[in-house]
């Protein structure tokens, strides 16, 4: 869970826990602007959300179908948030475009499935101000997930 918390630097590699990202691989990316490094982050990481919800049915509305990764608070409104496991769970189509996230069903659905503390762990880290993703968050990211395309 990468929500809240810092790399730090140490010999040039970055640390987060007990990742530590080289300088080789933090090269890798030092043509990629932020945006693109979103991007890539957002894609293997829904991709990884599709797999691990697969054998469950959509988060709001219990329908049993093809699920996108769908997000109890939106990336753009609380950015901290885009790449936390807890908020991002298997949501079928209409639910995640049509009926804006069918929030009340997915909020109660959520506490079931993750129980309430880390709910209310969720929003409290709603209400904090103040976060960008930095290069090697996101790189960090790309690099957890990569393996979910
Ligand atoms: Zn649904």
């Amino acid at each position: 869970m990468i929500s809240g918390k810092r790399f730090w630097i140490k010999n040039k590699n970055w640390r987060m826990n007990d990742i530590e990202l080289d300088a080789k691989t933090i090269q890798k990316y030092s043509k990629a602007s932020l945006p693109t490094l979103i991007k890539k982050a957002t894609k293997h990481f829904n991709a990884y959300i599709r797999e691990r919800d697969a054998r469950q049915p959509c988060i709001s509305c219990g329908t049993w179908t093809y699920l996108q990764a769908g997000h109890f608070y939106s990336g753009g409104a609380v950015p901290r948030l885009r790449f936390n496991e807890d908020n991002v769970h298997g949501q079928c189509m209409p639910c995640n475009y049509f009926a804006s996230g069918n929030l009340l069903r997915y909020r109660e659905n959520l506490i079931k499935r993750i129980g309430q503390e880390r709910v209310d762990e969720l929003d409290r880290l709603s209400h904090l101000k103040g976060f960008k993703w930095n290069r090697y968050e996101l790189i960090y990211i790309i690099e957890k997930y990569k393996g979910y395309k």
